[in-house]
C-alpha cells in the first residue's frame, strides 16, 4: 500500500494511503539518505510504501526518493540532521514592510537558500490593512520587484480573511505541498487559521538530551487544505539555512545576478571589485536592484567569515 507521511510525533508516523485511511505506522529497516546523517530517516511530505501485518501494526518498509527536501542540523556542532519535510512544491514566505518590517536582506536570504533547495517561493505582503501612503508605495515597488524577478507575489489582510487575497491564496495552495514560513509576528498564524477556519494551528516541540548536547525535536504535521492540498507550518523552520554553498554559488541563487553574470569578464567572477563585472554595471543602470545586490554581499561576507546562520 502506498501513502503520504502527514505526520511525525517521534517514532510514529501517520500516513494517508492512496485509498483515503489513516494509518498509524512505525518504521522497518534502516533508511540512510546519501550524504547527510539524519536523525529522522522519514519525513512529513514523504512518499511511502506501507505493510500491515497480522498484529494489525504498520511499517514504513520504503520510501520513494524525493523531489527536494529541508533539514535543520540538530545542534551546531553535530553533523547529524533533523529532515523537516519532503517533496515541497511551494513555499509562502509570509512578510509586512512594517508592524514589524521584514528587511529585504531577510526576504533575498531567504529566497536565495530556497532557490538552492529547488523549492519555489511565492511572497505574500500581509497587513496591507495597516500601511499609510508611503508604505503602500513601498509595498508596490517591492511586489513590482520581486515579480520582474520571477517570485509571485499576494498583497493580503490576514485578519480580515476572504475578500482581502486570502481567497487568492487558497486557490493557489490546491494540489500542492505548502511550507508556510516568515518572521515571528508577520501574521503566520492570523493567515493559516483563516485558510484553515475551524483547525486550531496546533504544533508541539518538545526537547530531549541527546548525547552531549541539548537539541530540539520538532514534531512536524501537515494540515490538509481544500482541493487536496497541504500546508506545514513548522516552528522550527526560519529559513532554509545556507551551510552547504559555496561562496561561487551564492550568485546562481540570485536569478537576475546569474543571468547577467554570464557576460562577466571572468568565469569565477565574485561580482565585487573585478574589472568587467557585467553584474557591478546592471546595478549601476539600475537594471539590477541596489537592494538585491546588497543581500548578495551581505551573503557573500557571512561566507568569507565562515559564519554559520541557520535562522535569520
Ligand atoms: P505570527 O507570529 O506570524 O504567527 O503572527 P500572528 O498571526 O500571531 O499575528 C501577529 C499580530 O499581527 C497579531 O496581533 C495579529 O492580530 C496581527 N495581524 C495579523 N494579520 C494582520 C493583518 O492582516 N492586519 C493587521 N493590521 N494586523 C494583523
Ligand atoms: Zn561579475
Amino acid at each position: 500500500m502506498k501513502g503520504l507521511v502527514i505526520k511525525n510525533t517521534g517514532s510514529w508516523y501517520q500516513v494517508k494511503t492512496d485509498d483515503g485511511q489513516f494509518i498509524e505506522c512505525k518504521i522497518k529497516g534502516n533508511f540512510r539518505l546519501k550524504g547527510i546523517r539524519s536523525t529522522n530517516p522519514v519525513a512529513v511530505g514523504d512518499r511511502v510504501q506501507i505493510i500491515l501485518n497480522q498484529e494489525g501494526t504498520a511499517f514504513i518498509n520504503e520510501i520513494e526518493d524525493r523531489k527536494n527536501y529541508i533539514i535543520r542540523r540538530s545542534s551546531n556542532l553535530s553533523k547529524q540532521s533533523h529532515i523537516l519535510a519532503a517533496n515541497l512544491d511551494q513555499c509562502m514566505l509570509v512578510v509586512t514592510v512594517n508592524y514589524p518590517e521584514t528587511s529585504t536582506i531577510f526576504i533575498d536570504r531567504f529566497l536565495a537558500s530556497a532557490e538552492a533547495y529547488r523549492v519555489p517561493v511565492k511572497l505574500v505582503f500581509n497587513k496591507v490593512d495597516a500601511y499609510n501612503e508611503e508604505e503602500l508605495h513601498y509595498l508596490d515597488a517591492l511586489i513590482n520587484l520581486y515579480t520582474h524577478i520571477g517570485y509571485p507575489c499576494f498583497k493580503v489582510s490576514a485578519k480580515d480573511g476572504d475578500g482581502t487575497g486570502v481567497d487568492a491564496i487558497k486557490k493557489d495552495l490546491e494540489g500542492k505541498i505548502t511550507l508556510f514560513s516568515g518572521h515571528s509576528g508577520v501574521g503566520k498564524s492570523t493567515l493559516i487559521n483563516a485558510i484553515l477556519p475551524g483547525t486550531k494551528v496546533k504544533t508541539g516541540e518538545i526537547s530531549t538530551y541527546h548525547n552531549k548536547g541539548m537539541h530540539t525535536t520538532t514534531f512536524s504535521e501537515m494540515f490538509s487544505v481544500d482541493g487536496d492540498g497541504y500546508i506545514i507550518d513548522t516552528p522550527g523552520i526560519k529559513g532554509f539555512g545556507t551551510f552547504d554553498m559555496e561562496e561561487e554559488e551564492i550568485g546562481h541563487y540570485f536569478p537576475e545576478i546569474f543571468k547577467v553574470s554570464a557576460d562577466c569578464k571572468y568565469g569565477n567572477c565574485t561580482h565585487r571589485h573585478e574589472p568587467g563585472c557585467a553584474v557591478r554595471e546592471a546595478v549601476e543602470r539600475h537594471l539590477i536592484s541596489e537592494s538585491r545586490y546588497t543581500s548578495y554581499l551581505n551573503m557573500l561576507e557571512d561566507k568569507e567569515e565562515g559564519k554559520y546562520r541557520a535562522a535569520y
